[in-house]
This record gives C-alpha cells, structure tokens and sequence, in this order.
C-alpha cells in the first residue's frame, strides 16, 4: 500500500509520516529530503538546487523525478512507500501515477493535511530537525523534548528556507500550482482530509484510524 500525505509546507507532513514509518514500517520518500542531501552532499546540481530551494521555488520536474524514481524501483520499498512534497503539481500527479503503472503499483490512500496559513506560520518558524533521526520539534511547543532529545540536542537544526519571506513564498506557490493538485485527487475513493490544525498526536490518531480502515 503506498500513501500520499498531501498539505501545504508546514502542514506535519514530515511529522505523520515518520509516526506511520515507526509504527508500520513504512518508507518515507521526502522529495524535499532527497534533495537537501544533495546539497549537503554537494553534487554537481546541488548549488542549483539549493538557490531555488532558498528562494521558495520549485526545483525542476525532471531533477526531482530522477531522485524519485531511484526510490521507487528499490525493491526494499514496494508497496511500502509514504510520498511527502511529491506530487506538487499537475505534471508530477500525472507522472507518478506513470511511474507507479509501470513498476506495477499504485496509490491506495491519499491523505490531505487540511491547515490554515497562521498555524502553518507558527509551526514553521519554530521548525527544527534532528539532522540523525529526522524527528521534527518546535522550539516554541517542545522545549523539554529538545533538551531531552535522545541524539543530543546539538543535532537538532532550523531549515535555511524556514524564514518569513520563503514561507510566504512557498505558501504563495502552493495556493497557485500545488491547490490544483487536491482538485485532482479530491475525487479519488481513497482520499482522505484530516483537520491538519489539530494538534500532532490528535491527527496522528486520526491517520492511524485511516490506516485501519
Ligand atoms: P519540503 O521539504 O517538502 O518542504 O521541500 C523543500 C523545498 O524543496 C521546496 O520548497 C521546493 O523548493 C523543493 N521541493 C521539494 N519537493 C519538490 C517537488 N516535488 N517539486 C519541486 N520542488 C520540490
């Protein structure tokens, strides 16, 4: 069964997908994970990738499904695949469901994290990532989790692109290429819209009442 957790930056994409990774071992495909690990790795197109990524753009199709496609057809993750920041617009919804066709399967949930720009703004100002476990805390709500932090607290990091102005920017972007993406989904018998506003372990429930389904 592979998932696509579907929601706007910020909306606990990352957060519920490694809930579902841990407790049904699944596998988390994080284009915008895949990504920075080309920057941090320094690739030829790393540089390209990170000056987009700075400014709140899309990187290309063509780049972003090179790196998808390297990870859907490791056989490790058939059918156990969670797809976070992957489809983004109309062409990568169309694309995906090529890939999957030829590797032989499909989409079997599509859950949608609903959530409204000002929890969007608090959750990703405050955003920090373990650079070891890729666990998501916020220095606003988890204070005491992040000095307990079983990696050490050292390698909890902010994003670059989590400031103010690529926020909007990338908020901005998914209203007007990323919205059309739900349009056309929203029909599917397998889609799903959970109230992304509510508090993490609250929409983890809801997910896991989903995934029993
Ligand atoms: P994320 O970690 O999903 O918030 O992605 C961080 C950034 O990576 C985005 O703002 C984009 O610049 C880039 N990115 C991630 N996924 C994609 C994608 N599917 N298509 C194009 N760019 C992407």
């Amino acid at each position: 069964m592979n998932i696509i957790l579907f929601g706007p930056p910020g909306a606990g994409k990352g957060t519920q997908a490694q809930f579902i990774v841990k407790k049904y071992n699944y596998f988390q495909l994080s284009t915008g994970n895949l990504l920075r690990k080309e920057i941090n790795q320094k690739t030829q197109i790393g540089q390209e990738i990170e000056n987009l990524i700075s400014k709140g753009d899309f990187v290309p199709d063509a780049i972003v499904d090179k790196l998808l496609r390297q990870s859907i057809i490791n056989l490790k993750f058939r059918d156990r695949i969670i797809f976070d920041g992957y489809p983004r617009n109309i062409f990568q919804a169309k694309n995906l469901g090529k890939i999957l066709e030829k590797f032989d399967q499909n989409i079997s949930l599509i859950i949608f994290l609903n959530v409204t720009r000002e929890v969007i703004e608090k959750r990703i100002m405050g955003r920090m990532t373990c650079q070891k476990c890729h666990m998501s805390l916020n220095e606003f709500f988890n204070k005491d989790e992040i000095e307990l932090h079983p990696c050490g607290k050292e390698h909890l990091v902010k994003r670059k692109d989590d400031n103010r102005e690529t926020i909007i920017s990338r908020y901005d972007t998914y209203m007007k290429t990323t919205k059309p993406v739900l349009d056309f989904y929203s029909k599917n018998k397998n889609f799903y819209e959970v109230d992304g506003n509510l508090k993490i372990e609250e929409i983890t429930i809801k997910i896991n009442d989903i995934l029993r389904v």
